[in-house]
């Protein structure tokens, strides 16, 4: 068994002018296919080959001596999880059951949104921000490169890729403002209510 580049949920084009074509053909087509390849390399002929991505960053995380293995099965799941974390016409705020969740754990929806804005701009160097639930609550947390919540026992909801090859054609070095933007116009509230339904 081997691990395919998933296609993206949308049109290479579908996010611009916030997110660009060019920025998705990079980001899909080579980073993100890049550790389709690298992992299957990694993998073939060990305990791996026939395990699932979930499984694979969970025998792995936190080993160094499987960090290869680890940071290529997470970086696949955690940019398919991205592309759905976006949609075309997103942004706005949630609505129904997430929507009065946030009220209840973060106070408010404009709480959340400074919460995972600072979770952005501050996570140094590459990885994510996200809102995931644990434990019965909801939370914002912010993983270093590859590292991914599902692997501390919470259940992601919603990511943002902050590496910056997520954003330097559009914003160059402007991570936040590739942050406001992900929110106004991006982010995919339908997709983090489904997965806090079933969560
Ligand atoms: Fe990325």
């Amino acid at each position: 068994m081997s691990f395919e580049l998933p296609a993206l949920p949308y049109a290479q084009d579908a996010l611009a002018p916030h997110i660009s074509a060019e920025t998705l053909s990079f980001h899909h087509g080579k980073h993100h296919n890049a550790y389709v390849v690298n992992l299957n390399g990694l993998i073939e002929g060990t305990e791996y080959a026939e395990m699932s991505l979930e499984d694979i960053m969970k025998a792995t995380a936190g080993d160094a001596s499987k960090a290869g293995v680890f940071n290529n099965a997470a970086q696949i799941w955690n940019h398919t999880f991205y592309w759905h974390s976006m949609a075309p016409n997103g942004g706005g705020k949630p609505t129904g059951a997430l929507a009065a969740k946030i009220d209840e754990d973060f106070g408010s929806f404009d709480a959340f949104v400074e919460a995972f804005k600072a979770a952005g701009a501050t996570q140094f160097g590459s990885g994510w921000a996200w809102l995931v639930l644990k434990d019965g609550k909801l939370e914002v947390v912010k993983t270093p490169n590859a590292e991914c919540p599902l692997t501390d026992g919470a259940t992601p909801l919603l990511t943002m890729d902050v590496w910056e090859h997520a954003y330097y054609i559009d914003f160059q070095n402007r991570r936040p403002d590739y942050i406001s933007t992900f929110l106004s116009d991006l982010v995919n509230w339908e997709f983090a209510a489904a997965n806090f339904e079933v969560a």
